[in-house]
């Protein structure tokens, strides 16, 4: 009974550790099933189709809102809250972080804190998401799992800990998922009471709308922790295994350009040529006019010399 309620106790606040979060962070990988049932159960969840059918409506809503939600990760969690690759208001931060919250992929601030920490050791034995270091299916799914992961080192990120309310998206990081969750049954429920030509009705848009969706969405990015360190180009020599990788820059927004990431980590772009599509940076531009956000880092003259020079070793190899 004490351990359901334990458990009952850390779904709901992630900042809950009863041994404290450096005791936790200190232990040694391992997987943590019970912290892990609300993410099987979204994983379960996909099977529903079976029951709940298909309709273009719902395949539709999916896709869109994997597209928001995937524009959300990259550039609001990573490219904003990890990198600070821009600047926004403090009304617009808050909302950057609710949408990225949507995507179910925790708190603004332990994603934040975790992808500094990956910069910091990419494929370190301290990188918890290294293919190198601890295997393929590791670097993508399972260290997710593990119970040393899950606590926020709020340390790494003393920037976004000050503001108490990026601390309580952060703690309490189901409520958004919760809330999209429900809004998305009612739109269902809405459309077949309105507009039934749509074909859809409330379970079916939640199964494909929060379900499928959002588990799509999951393993595209985490594609960029294993795939992209281990498949594609690599322009830059960086001490890690990043590379570029065309069809997961259109998976992900912009994403796939790793290698390129991790040479310069704080430009906006990750794209750093006209033909390296990086759709998420277009839209942050477009939110740039807008006057959304200002300040977008761009990348330094040296890093494109260097790019230039590697090309010309390369031509003469
Ligand atoms: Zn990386
Ligand atoms: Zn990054």
């Amino acid at each position: 009974m004490r351990s359901i309620g334990l458990m009952l106790c850390q779904w709901a606040d992630s900042d809950y550790h009863v041994e404290g979060a450096d005791v936790v962070r200190a232990k040694a990988d391992r997987v943590d099933w019970k912290r892990c049932i609300p993410f099987i159960i979204l994983h379960l969840g996909c099977l529903a189709v079976i029951w709940v059918g298909f309709s273009w409506t719902a395949l539709l809503v999916a896709a869109f809102l994997y597209a928001v939600r995937m524009f959300a990760v990259t550039a609001f969690y990573h490219r904003y809250l990890s990198h600070r690759s821009y600047r926004t208001s403090r009304v617009m931060q808050f909302l950057f972080a609710v949408l990225g919250n949507s995507s179910c992929q925790r708190g603004p601030i332990w994603w934040a804190s975790v992808h500094r920490h990956h910069h910091k050791h990419s494929d370190e034995k301290a990188d918890p998401h290294s293919p190198r270091m601890h295997g393929f299916l590791w670097s993508h799914i399972g260290w997710l799992t593990s119970e040393k992961n899950f606590p926020t080192d709020y340390s790494r990120v003393p920037d976004l800990a000050k503001f108490p309310e990026l601390v309580f998206l952060n703690r309490f990081d189901q409520i958004v998922p919760l809330a999209y969750g429900a809004l998305i049954w009612l739109g269902g429920w809405l459309m077949e009471r309105f507009a039934p030509g749509l074909g859809t009705n409330g379970p079916q848009l939640f199964v494909w709308g929060f379900f499928i969706s959002t588990v799509v969405l999951l393993h595209a990015t985490f594609f960029i922790n294993s795939l992209a360190h281990v498949l594609g180009s690599k322009r830059f020599e960086t001490d890690d295994d990043s590379r570029n990788n065309f069809a997961l820059a259109l998976l992900t927004l912009g994403e796939g350009w790793h290698n390129n990431h991790h040479r310069f980590a704080h430009a906006a772009r990750q794209g750093f040529y006209w033909w390296e599509i990086d759709i998420s940076y277009y839209l942050l531009k477009i939110m740039s006019w807008f006057g959304l956000i200002w300040d977008l880092r761009a990348v330094p003259e040296s890093v494109y010399a260097e790019a230039r020079a590697q090309r010309q070793t390369n031509v003469r190899a």
